[in-house]
């Protein structure tokens, strides 16, 4: 039997979390949080999720967009997806991030799904969403069915010998290229996570999927200034045009002068246990001519340590194929 409570302030939520002492914030988690609830009622529905408590945290005043002082953005954990994607300053500045996110889901789910819950979706491995497989994540120890199984769509960087689940997320690969951080309040308080550091590596844990720990929760993402004279593009490749996940996926913030790549950002997304940012790419591309040759080296640099799966080895190739077109197109006429 759930019980499900409503929160007004985010220490209030945060309090009820921690003092439930117990885990919040990672699979098998006793009390959940939840915002849009497009992940987690639907794996409450399919009994991967069970939590004893659901603590509702749609009516914390988290969320508003606002501008930081100095440049940069901050975003609501509770903003919805398409009011993200839609905002103004976001479409100028954040171009990757907006189209990011419009190509995630559908109108509707963007329409429920907020940026604290987009952060934490949860993987779309077939094993892990059926609890008459072996999944590691879902219960440790048990094995991983897709090692040898049906890993078509799974990760081939950043995976480990119990999990080679992807991060399935449109949004967090821009958030990636965009340098964000994320902010949570919790029982130590509240600290700031750069994203590069907030979802782990599947490695012997893969049930930890990112730092959280009990009771935090989310309050708000923030983005830093655009870089000046920069560019970005999201490139999404998948087996429909839409309300599908990715293939492969690349986001890229590129800034050239003088056709010279001086600065740039890259990220994947659908090849990765985590979304990827690429610093082997951004070395191959900074300094050198914006041309295809550039391009491909960075992308070649991407995909070097990539381990495809049984069913996965074309997703080396288009990766590199994906990034190479999104710089090609993020740099055009530049
Ligand atoms: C059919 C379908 C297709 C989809 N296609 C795509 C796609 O193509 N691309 C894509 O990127 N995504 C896709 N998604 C995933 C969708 O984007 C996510 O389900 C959504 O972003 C999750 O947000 P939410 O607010 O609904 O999260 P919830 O379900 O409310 O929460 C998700 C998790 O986050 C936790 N949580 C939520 N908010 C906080 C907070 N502030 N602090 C701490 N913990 C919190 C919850 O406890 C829960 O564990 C799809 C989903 C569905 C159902
Ligand atoms: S890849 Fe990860 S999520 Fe999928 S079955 Fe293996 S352990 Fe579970």
């Amino acid at each position: 039997m759930q019980s499900f409570e409503f929160v007004r302030a985010p220490d209030a939520a945060a309090a009820i979390a921690a003092a439930a002492k117990s885990n919040t914030a990672q699979q098998g988690a006793s009390v959940r949080f939840v915002a849009g609830g497009t992940t987690l009622t639907d794996l409450m529905k399919l009994n991967v999720e069970h939590p004893a408590r659901v603590i509702d945290i749609n009516e914390l005043p988290l969320n508003r967009i606002e501008p930081l002082p100095g440049g940069g953005l901050k975003i609501g954990a509770t903003v919805r997806n398409s009011d993200l994607a839609h905002h103004p300053a976001v479409v100028r500045d954040y171009a990757v991030l907006s189209q990011a996110i419009l190509n995630g889901a559908s109108g509707q789910i963007r329409n429920m799904a907020t940026t604290g819950g987009n952060l934490l979706q949860r993987t779309r491995c077939l094993y892990f969403r059926d609890t008459a497989m072996p999944c590691n994540k879902r219960e440790p120890g048990t094995g991983c069915g897709a090692i040898g199984g049906y890993n078509r769509n799974l990760a081939i960087l950043g995976t480990s010998q119990h999990c080679i689940a992807n991060n399935p997320s449109d949004m967090n690969v821009a958030l990636a290229a965009l340098e964000a951080t994320i902010h949570v309040q919790g029982a130590r308080g509240t600290r700031a996570i750069e994203i590069a550091d907030f979802h782990l590596l599947p490695g012997d844990t893969p049930q930890r999927e990112t730092v959280l720990e009990p009771g935090d929760l989310i309050t708000h993402v923030t983005l830093p200034p655009p870089a000046a004279g920069s560019r970005s593009m999201y490139l999404k490749l998948r087996d429909r045009a839409s309300y599908e996940f990715a293939l492969a996926s690349a986001a890229v913030v590129v800034t050239t002068v003088d056709g010279r790549v001086t600065r740039s950002r890259v990220a994947l997304g659908g090849v990765g246990a985590k979304p990827w940012r690429s610093p082997e790419a951004e070395a191959a591309l900074t300094g050198q001519p914006a041309t295809e040759a550039t391009f491909h080296a960075a992308a070649d640099a991407a995909l070097r340590n990539a381990k495809p799966q049984s069913q996965n080895a074309f997703k080396v190739e288009l990766a590199k194929r994906c990034l190479v077109y999104a710089l090609k197109q993020a740099t055009r006429d530049a």
